[in-house]
């Protein structure tokens, strides 16, 4: 009912040079049942998407702006990701929100702008250390969901990335039942704003710290239908497994 996917985020990392991962990437999962994604620097997008044409490999960006085009300099729009090959992009990673104070309220005029330019957003949530040691978790992700996402959110157009800030890039991972607990609750709150079937066809990422070692028992968690994966994502070697376990799930 919902495909698996493994989406890599390559953040600010690679040159020209780490296209051999994506050329390694396709011919080790070319019969992979999981949908496979890849977000590299936007420099490397179109080089990518030739790289992956007659693959199972798609792309995606890792921010775009809301605005279609104007006097932003620095920005991307959605249509030149879509131009350059992407179809989908991550939106509202809690590095964009602390970087560049994006709110939530952002995240969703930029979800919106890419649903225009016919991307997939892949809309990240998640709390600080402070806020689940405060007992905050579930509220902080309520309140994120419902203000990230606009109306109009489905399962094709839509995929949700529960990402734990403290678990990014940290090596910490939260337990089983703590990432099941969250996405049960974004299952049940897709359920309330967008109804059973959307809810139902929706996938859900658990992000932060995924690695070979920890993989087969993610994927086994309740209602978590892939990973967004950041440093084990960068080599071919490291994500393969990762990808493996998610097939075995
Ligand atoms: C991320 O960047 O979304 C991420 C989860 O990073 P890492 O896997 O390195 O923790």
């Amino acid at each position: 009912m919902r495909q698996k996917l493994a989406a890599g985020n390559w953040k600010m990392n690679g040159t020209g040079a780490a296209l051999a991962e994506l050329e390694a990437l396709i011919q080790t999962q070319s019969a992979a049942k999981s949908e496979i994604l890849i977000c590299p620097p936007a420099t490397l997008l179109s080089r990518a998407a030739d790289i992956a044409s007659e693959s199972n490999l798609s792309l995606g960006g890792q921010d775009c702006h809301a605005a279609s085009s104007g006097a932003h300099t620095g920005d991307l729009s959605a249509q030149m990701l879509k131009e350059a090959g992407a179809t989908s992009v991550i939106l509202g990673h809690s590095e964009r929100r602390a970087d560049h104070n994006e709110t939530s309220e952002t995240v969703a005029a930029k979800a919106a702008a890419a649903w225009g330019a016919g991307l997939t957003a892949i809309v990240c949530l998640g709390e600080t250390l402070a806020e689940r040691e405060a007992g905050d978790t579930l509220q902080i992700i309520g309140a994120q969901f419902a203000t990230s996402l606009p109306d109009g959110a489905t399962a094709k157009n839509t995929v949700i990335a529960y990402e734990p800030v403290w678990a990014i890039g940290t090596g910490k991972v939260p337990s089983l039942a703590q990432i099941a607990e969250v996405h049960d609750f974004l299952r049940a709150e897709l359920s309330t704003r967008f109804g059973a079937e959307m809810a139902a066809t929706t996938r859900l990422l658990y992000g932060g710290s995924v690695k070979p070692g920890n993989a087969s028992d993610i994927f086994t968690t309740s209602n978590v239908d892939g990973a967004l994966v950041g440093g084990a994502s960068l080599k071919a070697e490291d994500f393969s497994p990762i990808i493996a376990a998610l097939d075995a799930s």
